[in-house]
């Protein structure tokens, strides 16, 4: 805005003089617009300085309190208020209170009854708050005489005695908000009436109050972030305790029925050999079911115990030069039998290319690719299973493609979590324990590699694939070093 140090009426009397305005009289009324002039100019000024300091504040500071004290401060040394405060709104609906973020006053009298005033001794539940309630329902600025109305009266009981002081005469409380979102207040009281208050000061408060509302906003954005990401905190903290003494669970109770239950298998075998004396049929048949779940329960607890060492960094994996070729033929093999038990082909698809060798934990591997096979036959009660070994670029591809129960779309990407199995799994076999895949796509992704599964659908078969890096190319591990299975940053829950 640019400002003429000529005012208007002057131009205009130069133009048509009269007698009546010569001399003194028009000396005295020249210098009396000038001093208003003068005057209007300097609050303007004063807005500008203010408006680039609270500017300046509201980039600065971070936390409520801060930023409203560094305000307040700010508009009473400058515009001449005896006390300036801000509160502003906590909770909602029948909840909300009034929380007093700053009251200050750049009078030495005032500042010393403020000093033995606490914030929290001064806020006052919004509904007790009249006043300042009725400025924020209406988003207009109200005028009050005195003060009493908006502090509490221990508060304004002190500001009542201080003879020494200029008795402060009316309060004007703005409402503070950002669009239709109520924030709060600010409350200016001064020794003069605030009752009519110049345009030019209006315009400058109207200015403040603009950028003080935005301040606050950005505070109040701020304190509720930082209020969020340190609840978050602690909850992420105390589930880590409760992962930490699960795992510790796990760990110790699967080692406790790992050694017995070995022994139990043990003496189980060499009974069914007939060790401890020749066995009728009937008992033979006992016996077998006995083997049997021996056999299972070992697995189940070497699978948490694969979890539980994972979940500590446990698992290491020995690398070395592996031929996955010869580890393929193997296991399909040894699974054959469970195949042909349940009348499934079970189909090694020969390669015409040579395989390149991968840097692998080779017994670990080779548990990750039984898991594959033995799943798909499993799963699987007519048809056949497709198994085949490939080359893809620098990637060596194992696939195992079923005719068996299929995965839903909804449920296919839970497969490798934790103690997940889908689709009716238990159906079709009652001792999994949904902790297979979630193991494996560890040790995979520890060699850098890549599981991943597709189905057309429940009851249109499966195919599980692995890609490992070839021997030597880029993304490979070193044969002969060591390295840790252990969870990510980011894998935490999965
Ligand atoms: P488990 O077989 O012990 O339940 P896994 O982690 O190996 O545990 O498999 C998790 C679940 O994934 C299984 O319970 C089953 O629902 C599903 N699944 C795995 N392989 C197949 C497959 N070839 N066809 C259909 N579903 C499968």
């Amino acid at each position: 805005m640019r400002f003429s140090i000529f005012p208007a009426f002057i131009k205009r009397r130069q133009d048509a003089p009269s007698d009546s305005d010569t001399g003194s009289g028009l000396l005295t009324q020249v210098n009396r617009e000038l001093y208003k002039r003068n005057a209007e100019l300097a609050i303007r000024n004063k807005t500008l300085a203010l408006l680039r300091k609270l500017d300046e504040i509201s980039m600065a500071s971070v936390g409520m309190e801060d930023m409203a004290q560094q305000v307040t401060i700010a508009i009473g040394q400058e515009f001449g208020y005896e006390l300036v405060a801000i509160a502003v709104i906590e909770g909602t609906g029948k909840q909300s209170s009034m929380r007093w973020l700053s009251v200050t006053s750049p009078v030495q009298n005032i500042i010393n009854i403020l000093k033995e005033t606490t914030l929290k001794d001064l806020t006052e539940s919004l509904k007790t708050m009249g006043v300042a309630l009725k400025v924020l329902s209406t988003n207009k600025s109200k005028v009050i005489e005195g003060y009493k109305e908006i502090f509490p009266e221990h508060f304004s009981g002190k500001l009542a005695k201080n003879k020494s002081g200029k008795e402060l005469k009316s309060t004007l409380i703005y409402p503070l908000s950002l669009g239709s979102q109520a924030l709060g207040v600010l409350v200016l009281t001064a020794s003069r009436n605030l009752n009519n208050l110049s345009e030019h000061e209006r315009e400058a408060i109207s200015g403040i109050i603009g950028l003080v509302s935005l301040a606050i906003y950005k505070a109040k954005i701020y304190e509720d972030l930082q209020k969020t990401t340190e609840d978050l905190r602690e909850a992420n903290s105390r589930l880590a305790q409760l992962d930490k003494a699960k795992s510790e669970f796990l760990s110790i109770a699967s080692h406790q029925l790992y050694t017995p239950l070995t022994a139990i298998k043990g003496y189980l075998s060499m009974i069914q050999e007939g060790d401890y004396g020749k066995l009728s049929q009937k008992q033979n048949k006992v016996m077998d079911i006995l083997y049997a779940s021996s056999e299972r329960l070992i697995e189940l607890i070497k699978n948490l115990l694969d979890v539980s060492r994972i979940e500590s960094g446990r698992l290491e994996l020995s690398l070395e030069s592996v031929d996955l070729n010869k580890t393929v033929k193997e296991l399909v093999t040894e699974l054959s039998p469970n195949a042909r038990k349940k009348q499934l082909q079970l189909n090694l698809l020969g390669s015409t290319e040579e395989m390149p060798h991968v840097v692998a934990d080779a017994q670990r591997i080779r548990q990750v690719l039984l898991n594959l096979v033995d799943n798909a036959i499993k799963y699987t009660n007519k048809g056949k299973v497709d198994v085949k070994l490939a080359r893809e670029g620098e990637m060596v591809v194992f696939s195992v493609c079923d005719t068996g129960k299929g995965i839903s779309a909804e449920e296919i990407n839970r497969l490798f979590t934790k103690f997940t199995r889908v689709g009716g799994a238990e159906k079709y076999n009652t001792d999994g324990s949904g902790l297979g895949l979630y193991v494996a796509r560890k040790i995979v992704r520890e060699h850098h590699g890549e599981i991943m599964v597709d189905s057309p659908g429940l009851g249109r078969g499966s195919m599980f694939l692995i890609k490992l890096p070839s021997e030597g190319t880029q993304n490979s591990l070193l044969a002969g070093t060591k390295v840790n299975v252990g969870i990510k940053a980011g894998e935490v829950g999965e």
